[in-house]
């Protein structure tokens, strides 16, 4: 095992999570406006860049690799990479290599994410309504979804799905979100929405719903067993007891997590934000181009970046204005 990388707070960081374009074929409302302006193509890691960029990573420590957008599946030749980072699972340096994707492109490739060695994939999904889901997503299409969650478990593929948690919106389908899962052997895992980029019109203080209150209503139906389990980010546990299912629960508003926090994350561009709720980022791309020879400047580039990485965040609704808000969109540090 390579000797980790360890933060000022003697956390090690065995995470990376890497936005692999800032691009999606879906509008969420939460997350873009549908007039979002994108970063041109030369600011993008190419493929090669992002393998150097994750294999160095790899050797200095981190065992877990999470790719993720904008839609990761939507970025040209993606497959290529998947493909690369095989190598490192082969030699037992990575641990786990996983997806997060908006399920649209899943048809097409599941059975070559399979094959590359991706054993466990999250999609995003926040209603079984269709026409809920074409209003939330505004681009995106439920049975296209639906058909590439099909072709993933298909393919062998370990399916989580993620859920944001929006007032008024999906409240009433609490029970068919859990149940659904249930019958498709799925684990769920329900997300508060965070203060990040400007969506244009959408009220983010109207659209939250605090997690709280969703547990409290799941147990009116199910006995919830707390989980002891932790994965080093945001996410707590239960289990259903009358069901067996895990369902999990991401409130990076209303707990914090961040003192057993192991992650990074990597933007499209080679920014590496130390903290999802700050801004304070290093940019790793300059050293990488300017020196395609060796990754040395880019080790020292990333311990000193590690060194800045910050107790905990700044998020706040509790004030009921937006406190922490953030300026950068999910898509572009990749949620
Ligand atoms: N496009 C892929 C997808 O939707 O799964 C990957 C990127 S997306 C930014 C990653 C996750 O962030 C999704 O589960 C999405 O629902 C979530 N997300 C986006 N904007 C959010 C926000 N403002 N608050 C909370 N979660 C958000
Ligand atoms: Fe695209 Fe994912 Fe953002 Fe939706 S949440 S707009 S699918 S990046």
């Amino acid at each position: 095992m390579n000797t980790p990388l360890i933060d000022p707070f003697q956390r090690a960081i065995r995470y990376l999570r890497v936005s692999v374009t800032d691009r999606c074929d879906f509008r969420c409302v939460y997350c873009m406006s549908e007039q979002m302006t994108f970063l041109p193509k030369a600011e993008l890691l190419t493929l090669e860049e992002l393998d150097r960029m994750c294999s160095t990573f790899i050797r200095m420590g981190v065992e877990k690799l999470r790719i993720t957008g904008g839609e990761p599946l939507v970025r040209r030749g993606i497959l290529t990479f998947f493909n690369a980072m095989g190598r490192h699972l082969e030699s037992g340096a990575l641990k786990e290599l996983t997806v997060t994707t908006n399920g649209s492109q899943l048809a097409r490739f599941a059975n070559d994410l399979a094959a590359a060695g991706v054993r466990r994939i999250n999609v995003s999904l926040d209603t079984l309504d269709e026409e809920k889901f074409a209003a939330i997503t505004r681009w995106g299409r439920l049975p296209q979804v639906l058909s590439g969650i099909d072709a993933a478990q298909k393919a062998g593929l370990r399916v989580k799905i993620n859920a944001v948690a929006l007032k008024g919106f999906n409240e009433d389908e609490l029970f068919r979100l859990v149940e659904w899962c249930a019958e498709r052997d799925m684990d769920l895992t329900f997300i508060e929405v965070m203060p990040m980029g400007d969506i244009g019109n959408e009220n983010r203080l109207g659209q939250y719903w605090a997690l709280s209150d969703l547990r409290a209503r799941l147990a009116e139906n199910y006995s919830l067993l707390d989980l002891a389990e932790r994965t080093g980010g945001p996410a707590r546990y239960v289990k259903l007891e009358e069901t067996g299912q895990k369902i999990g629960f991401i409130t990076p508003l209303t707990h914090n997590f961040c003192e057993s926090c192991n992650r990074v994350r990597l933007t499209c561009t080679g920014e590496l934000f130390m903290c999802l709720g700050q801004e304070d980022n290093a940019d790793l791309r300059a050293p990488l181009r300017a020196n395609p020879e060796t990754d040395a400047p880019l080790e020292e580039a990333i311990r000193a970046a590690i060194a800045r990485k910050p107790k905990g965040h700044d998020f706040d609704y509790t004030r009921q204005e937006l406190g922490g808000q953030m300026s950068r969109h999910m898509s572009h540090t990749g949620g």
